[in-house]
């Protein structure tokens, strides 16, 4: 991997060579090698790898999408036909080779298992499909390391910062790239596993002992805890950066989440999102500023982006709206090429220098339309209309009167063949008039989603905090689908 101070100040001409030479390298000698998917891939569409000299040669190569790697029942190791192995290869060869020579083959052998042998592993979190496993190297983990450092750059944090990791343990990225991060830069961390781990009070107090200065979240576990802090009466005045990861982060709960700080003591408040994706194995921090979007800052010498028109497959142009396209150029483990993620990027791909930082990395710009935590619900059909869930997140998260809620879809008499209902619980902010608020919100779920509520169902903020499972829940459980299989 290349410096990242170096890095972000080349002017983007370089980056692109940079990466024309590394992605045919990667073609060249790991995945047509000894990527078992990627080979056949090639193979089957008679590509000529030495033919793919450079990133504009990317789209001679079919899309991958995420049911290629998914394992199902018939196929469940799918996904290791995925991983850069030259297994075989290697005891043959090196095998032998260590044999010749105790020093010299020795070392090789060494270096070859630091490449390649799978020694960490995160998984993606499919709510229908079975979750996929990703494999890192002790390679890949030097380039987690750096990722996290990365973000960390971006969003100025620095080694005399105290910082609170609020992530639940689990094998996904947002935990392992905080910790990773914090510990490459001699963080003062405390990698706490979340609520779910210590539990919220044993977790405000270290956040008034510990006296952080920054901390990162779940955004609604986020959200939760700092209302219960705020009516604790805690003090939470260090805190001068909290960035989120696992999801989307709607405009409106930044605004929520600053008003909650500015009641614990902490002004000035930067919120900070992220994206990343499992199949990327890293993720990208946004440039931070308190009202205008710049865009996340990606890394160029690990991987290359794309952005397409999602219906024809075509790139759109820069600064084009389009789907977000996922290649790795240098990786070992786990590695896909040409991965459709289903994101759209509003503002498209972004080559400038950052107007407000002026690295010349390229950035994603701010406005995602994040699918992929939600995929296999994102679009679903209620009432024989297509739904877009994605739409209740901004519009309840957002909403002034609304503190708690939840989505439920289930079928008239739990009969499957009976008609479909679509019901929201929600615990209200403060004393509303219930009858104005349910007419409010009916036209507004119309508005924005298509389809009218069955019924709205008050519940108050703990009940509703124990059905979403706040505390006990990887990710909170906001839309819930109960109506049975048929
Ligand atoms: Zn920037």
């Amino acid at each position: 991997m290349e410096n990242w101070d170096k890095l972000s100040k080349m002017p983007y001409k370089d980056i692109k060579e940079m990466q024309d030479r590394k992605l045919r390298a990667f073609i060249g000698n790991q995945i047509y090698l000894y990527s078992p998917y990627y080979s056949k891939l090639l193979k089957d569409h008679k590509i000529d790898p030495l033919k793919i000299k450079g990133i504009e040669d990317l789209k001679h190569l079919p899309f991958t999408y995420k049911w290629d790697i998914a394992p199902t029942d018939d196929n469940p190791k799918k996904h290791k036909d995925f991983v850069i192995r030259p297994d075989e290869e290697v005891t043959e060869k090196y095998g032998h080779l260590a044999k010749m020579s105790m020093t010299g083959g020795k070392d090789m052998v060494e270096d070859r298992v630091y490449d390649f042998k799978p020694v960490h592993i995160h998984f993606t979190t499919g709510r229908t499909a079975l979750p996929t496993p990703f494999v890192y190297s002790k390679r890949d983990l030097e380039n987690l390391r750096e990722s996290g450092t990365r973000l960390m750059n971006v969003f100025q944090f620095t080694n005399k910062d105290i910082f609170i990791n609020c992530f639940p343990f689990a094998p996904h990225l947002a935990f392992w790239t905080s910790y990773f991060g914090a510990e490459k830069m001699n963080v003062a961390g405390f990698h706490s596993g979340g609520g779910k781990i210590v539990g919220t009070n044993n977790l405000m107090d270290a956040f008034e002992y510990m006296r952080p200065t920054v901390s990162v979240f779940i955004p609604g576990y986020c959200y939760y805890f700092l209302r219960e802090a705020v009516k604790q009466g805690r003090d939470f005045s260090s805190i001068k950066k909290i960035f989120f990861g696992g999801e989307r982060v709607p405009p409106g709960l930044k605004d929520k989440i600053k008003e909650l700080l500015t009641q614990l003591g902490a002004e000035d408040v930067m919120v900070l999102a992220t994206y990343g994706m499992t199949e990327a194995k890293v993720a990208w921090g946004e440039c931070p500023s308190h009202d205008e979007y710049f865009g996340y800052h990606t890394y160029p010498d690990m991987e290359v982006f794309e952005t397409i028109d999602p219906e024809s497959g075509e790139p759109v142009g820069e600064g084009e709206e389009g789907e977000v396209v996922y290649t790795a150029i240098d990786w070992r483990g786990t590695a896909v090429l040409r991965y459709r993620t289903g994101d759209i990027a509003k503002g498209g791909l972004l080559y400038e220098p950052c107007p407000n930082c002026g690295r010349t990395v390229p950035r994603i710009s701010s406005n995602i339309q994040r699918k992929s935590e939600m995929k296999e619900f994102s679009m679903t059909k209620v009432k024989g209309t297509l739904v877009n869930l994605n739409n209740f997140f901004p519009l309840l998260m957002s909403h002034p009167d609304v503190e708690e809620w939840q989505v439920e879809m289930r079928k008239r008499n739990n009969d499957p063949f009976d008609l479909d209902e679509i019901v929201l619980y929600v615990a209200p902010m403060g004393d509303i008039n219930r009858d104005s608020f349910v007419a409010d919100i009916k036209q507004k779920v119309l508005r924005d989603t298509e389809v009218s509520l069955t019924d709205v169902i008050f519940k108050s903020v703990p009940e509703l905090i124990a059905q979403l499972g706040m505390e006990t829940e990887l990710k909170e459980k906001r839309i819930v689908d109960k109506r049975p299989t048929t």
